[in-house]
């Protein structure tokens, strides 16, 4: 194709709009640098047009925009090619896509909707898949599809009623008694059927123990992405997933695409997502499926379910907590948690940790918060004595009231806090517990 002739843009000469002239004291005469404007008698320019070089100074310093450009029929259409070809530069190019890449990208748009697996433990469900039913929503809602979920189990119908309750509006359904206890195999196979069967572009699951291990086996069958412990999705306006999560050590937030496969899968753990309100009003449509397996079929055999001893009485579940008085380095050694103990005993909450007191060996792994600890959400975060590096940012910046004590003022955890202490935790944690004491007993006096 041969080169495009360039065009001289016209500079055009300026001229008076008559009846905009105020008079306002020759501005438009000042500042022209060619003396193409003198005044009349009334204070009006009369524009020199053969001095006039359309440089528009005098259009600028105008208060009344009483002067324009002016273009001869010639010029004005020289101005439209110009403008023409600037549209025709500025418009995308269409994409030149190649058969295999219009096959994929049909069989991609034959997925719709987005569902969600209901993880349960023998009929009881886990808090998480209400969770993502909540962000589920969002997600069909920008999609303009329906939101759905997959109960798996033995005796669980009711599980869909309550799915619906948290805003699904269709559940699937597989029910039979070799699904009683998880097992990979029976579940990973059912899940399977029902994604070939009925073709939903997401997928999500709670990045719980079953839920990764499910999530895996399932986007391996089927050949898909997925994306473990994501910490945010979106739609992007193709309509990809938008699946975020931190990488490299928690250093930056990576935003991962499944483009070319379906379904688009992520799992995503407890406490990360907003719970939706439940609406026990809320009814949906269940579509019961089977799969023809027989227990015979699976060489893994569940015998009996040990409680864990750690999940005894000594046992503190941080991730569900509302009030977690957590402390970090700062707190000097083991013995001095007995400090937290304290604040936490009187405002009904838990103790936490960062990682470096579990490595220091004055807490146990399960009170840790953070990136490769718990994720929470509670009503109120008290972080004591922690510096507040990314990797214990990512595990409790969503909590509802964050406050910092720290004698550093420098402390990072401040930009998170929504209040910040500075000062010594020593100082400042018996003097809050005191204070609570004192309230309490006033109130009860
Ligand atoms: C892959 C990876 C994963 C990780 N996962 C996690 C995770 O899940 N959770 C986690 O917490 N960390 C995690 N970490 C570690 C993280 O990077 C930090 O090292 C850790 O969070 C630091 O713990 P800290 O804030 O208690 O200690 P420090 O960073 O040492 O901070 C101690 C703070 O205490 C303050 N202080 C000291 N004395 C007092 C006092 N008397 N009064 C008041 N303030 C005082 C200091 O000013 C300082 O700010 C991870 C790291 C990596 C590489």
């Amino acid at each position: 194709m041969g080169k495009e002739r360039k065009i001289k843009k016209p500079r055009g000469v300026a001229q008076l709009i008559p009846g905009k002239c105020i008079a306002c004291g020759a501005r438009c005469q000042a500042a022209c640098a060619k003396d193409a404007i003198e005044m009349d008698d009334k204070g009006e320019p009369i524009i020199i047009v053969e001095n006039c070089i359309g440089c528009r100074k005098c259009i600028k310093v105008c208060p009344t925009d009483a002067i324009e450009m002016y273009y001869t029929p010639e010029e004005q259409k020289i101005l439209a090619e110009i403008a023409a070809r600037a549209e025709a530069a500025a418009a995308p190019e269409a994409e030149e896509v190649s058969e295999e890449e219009a096959a994929a990208l049909a069989r991609i748009r034959e997925y719709r909707g987005v569902w969600i697996f209901v993880e349960h433990t023998e009929g009881e469900p886990a808090v998480v898949s209400w969770e993502l039913l909540g962000v589920g929503a969002d997600l069909a809602k920008t999609l303009g599809v329906e939101l759905c979920t997959v109960v798996v189990g033995d005796k669980v119908e009711n599980l869909c009623q309550e799915s619906f309750a948290y805003g699904a509006s269709k559940a699937y359904l597989i029910d039979a008694p070799v699904f009683h206890y998880y097992r990979t195999e029976p579940y990973y196979k059912a899940i399977c059927h029902l994604i070939e069967k009925y073709r939903p572009e997401i997928m999500l699951m709670g990045a719980t123990g079953l839920g990764r291990d499910l999530a895996g086996a399932v986007a391996t069958k089927l050949q898909t992405g997925l994306t473990a412990d994501c910490t945010g999705l979106a739609i992007d306006d193709k309509g990809f997933l938008l699946q975020t999560r931190p990488a490299f050590g928690g250093n930056i937030m990576a935003t991962i695409l499944t483009e070319a496969t379906r379904p688009q899968m992520a799992t995503v753990r407890p406490r990360v997502m907003l719970m939706p309100e439940r609406d026990a009003s809320r009814n949906g449509e269940t579509i019961c499926e089977s799969i023809p397996v027989k227990e015979e079929d699976f060489a893994t055999k569940v015998l009996e379910i040990i409680e864990d001893s750690k999940h005894g009485d000594e046992y503190v579940d941080v991730a569900v907590a509302d009030v977690i008085v957590s402390g970090g380095r700062g707190m000097s050694a083991k013995e001095n948690f007995s400090v937290l103990e304290e604040l936490a005993g009187e405002l009904g909450g838990v103790v936490g940790c960062s990682r470096a007191v579990v490595e220091a060996g004055w807490m146990p792994v399960e009170r840790q918060v953070g990136q490769t600890g718990k994720t929470v959400r509670p009503k109120i975060y008290i972080a004591c004595g922690i510096s507040g590096a990314i990797q214990h940012l990512v595990g409790m910046q969503d909590s509802d009231v964050i406050i910092a004590i720290n004698r550093d003022r420098q402390a990072p955890i401040f930009e998170v806090a929504t209040y910040g202490i500075a000062g010594d935790v020593f100082q400042v944690v018996p003097a809050i517990t005191s204070r609570i004491r004192e309230l309490r007993a006033k109130r009860a006096g």
